[in-house]
């Protein structure tokens, strides 16, 4: 269901995040990840935003957009909170906080909007285009992963959620693919997809 009538259901205002990643591919941990944090806090929606040119991967590296976005949209069918969302669709740098400013215009004034990232991405935040803003714009929802620490900047607004250990990452599931080695991590839809079209091999 689109925000706009979503909302019109709700006499309050609803409680949104923005989740975006590589996604390549979109796996268990990411849907764990979403799930337990639409339950701690109540979210109406995930809005998972796979990003076209992510800033910190050198470009061409990574598996075209649209094979990624749409194993993201098979994933979310698995949860009616879970929306695919296109917004950082297109040519040039795949910045969160033009998806951020995107996203608040949809927004109406009595909704809630989350930024919702793992440990290990919350870590290099500094070094995001126009981190302060990103910091300022959005309240966090930080999930725990094994082997990662972050340190909170002066003024984020910062929910932890520590709940959650999953050591599944896209790069180990490439690598496993690569070699033939069964993958487990992956939701049936997503492995379907990869297995159709060839990807990662
Ligand atoms: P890669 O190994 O290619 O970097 P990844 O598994 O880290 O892939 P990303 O698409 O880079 O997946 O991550 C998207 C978001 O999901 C980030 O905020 C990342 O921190 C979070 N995330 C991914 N895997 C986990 C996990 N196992 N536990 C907690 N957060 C995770
Ligand atoms: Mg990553």
């Amino acid at each position: 269901m689109p925000l706009s009538q979503a909302r019109r259901r709700k006499t309050i205002g609803l409680k949104v995040a923005i989740f975006g990643g590589t996604f390549d591919p979109i796996h268990n941990a990411h849907l764990r990840v979403a799930r337990e944090a639409a339950d701690r806090l109540q979210l109406d929606r995930v809005l998972l935003v796979p990003s076209a040119n992510p800033p910190h991967k050198p470009s061409g590296t990574t598996t075209p957009y649209e094979d990624r976005f749409r194993m993201v949209a098979l994933a979310c069918a698995c949860d009616p909170r879970f929306e695919p969302s296109r917004l950082e669709d297109g040519q040039g740098k795949s910045y969160s906080i033009d998806t951020i400013e995107r996203v608040k215009a949809q927004v109406g004034p009595t909704d809630e909007l989350y930024f919702l990232i793992g440990a290990d991405a919350f870590a290099e935040i500094g070094s995001w285009h126009r981190s302060a803003d990103v910091l300022h714009a959005v309240e966090f929802v930080v999930v725990s992963r094994p082997g990662y620490a972050y340190p909170i900047p002066p003024g984020a607004k910062v929910i932890g959620l520590e709940t959650l250990a999953l050591v599944i990452s896209s790069s180990e599931i490439r690598r496993k693919l690569d070699s033939g080695e069964p993958v487990e991590e992956l939701p049936d839809p997503v492995l379907g997809y990869i297995r159709e079209h060839g990807l990662y091999q």
